[in-house]
């Protein structure tokens, strides 16, 4: 593959303490690329993650606790972020939850989590970057959506929405940028083993009572023709790719890396 050197740029990544969001950190500043770490979690591990990445891949970092659900703290990440890197260059939103129930007992506070984090955040940091990114005449814009951007699945109502949503804001945005050095482009993953899938297998073999590995098996086999579980890092290689030279005419794709998924 065509490596894209970042070195020199910034990144942001959402919700990148934890999961795809802290593969796909890693992949970028494997590249050279400064990173904006951002999302929950204990202040010391955090902390360490930050050095820990610093280190290995000879690059800056910084963290900022912006609940992405709160459009005047993602302000002041934003804000954070131009103030230590100048830019940002390469924007992830990825910070994302999840709930599981139908859509008449949905909780609507749980609704209403879901948009925020999973849809509306993304709005507020793409129009906070793009100013600069224009100005720059360089920029990548990276979704990560899901499989659910693209089909639905039962009982995730809010989620299979503002993955929707999520695809359509990445065209919408790509069109804008059409004419400029800015990308923007959606991720789609099938299933990743991370902290947010582990609850909905752990929930599953409860409900079933059978072991958690046969609901793992039972979970990849319903959606995942495969068998088997994309990685972070294996997405953290499609953001690298999205990020280079050879990808600036990738422009409003939703690209599904789900072990054949939506292909049924
Ligand atoms: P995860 O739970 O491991 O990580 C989620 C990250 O988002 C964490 O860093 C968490 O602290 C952060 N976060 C949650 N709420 C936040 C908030 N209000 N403000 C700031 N940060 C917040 O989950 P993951 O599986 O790595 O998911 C990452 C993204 O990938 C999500 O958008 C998810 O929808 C998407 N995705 C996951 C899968 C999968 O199978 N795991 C599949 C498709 C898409």
């Amino acid at each position: 593959m065509q490596s894209s050197s970042l070195k020199g740029k910034s990144a942001l990544v959402t919700g990148s303490t934890s999961g795809i969001g802290l593969g796909i950190a890693r992949s970028l500043a494997a590249e050279g690329a400064n990173i904006v770490f951002n999302g929950f979690g204990d202040a010391q591990e955090i902390a360490a993650l930050q050095t820990d990445v610093a280190k290995e891949f000879n690059v800056k970092t910084m963290y900022h606790n912006a609940d992405m659900s709160k459009p005047a703290e993602i302000e002041a990440l934003m804000r954070a972020a131009n103030e230590q890197f100048g830019s940002v260059d390469v924007l992830v939103n990825n910070a994302g939850i999840q709930h599981v129930a139908n859509i008449e007992d949905f909780p609507v506070d749980k609704w209403d989590a879901i948009i925020a984090i999973n849809l509306t955040s993304a709005f507020h940091t793409t129009r906070l970057a793009l100013p600069k990114m224009k100005a720059n005449n360089w920029g990548r814009i990276i979704n990560i959506a899901s499989a659910h951007g693209l089909v639905g699945s039962p009982q995730k109502s809010a989620y299979v929405a503002a993955k929707h949503g999520l695809v359509g804001l990445t065209k919408v945005t790509a069109l804008e940028t059409a004419q400029t050095g800015v990308t923007c482009n959606a991720i789609c993953p099938g299933w990743v083993l991370t902290p947010l899938v582990q609850k909905q297998i752990e929930a599953r073999a409860a409900k079933e009572g059978v072991p958690v590995q046969q609901a793992m098996k039972e979970l990849l086999a319903e959606k995942q023709p495969s068998g088997q579980f994309v990685t972070p890092e294996q997405l953290g290689a499609l953001a690298v790719f999205l990020c280079s030279e050879a990808a600036s005419q990738v422009r409003g794709v939703a690209w599904n890396m789900d072990g054949g998924w939506v292909a049924q």
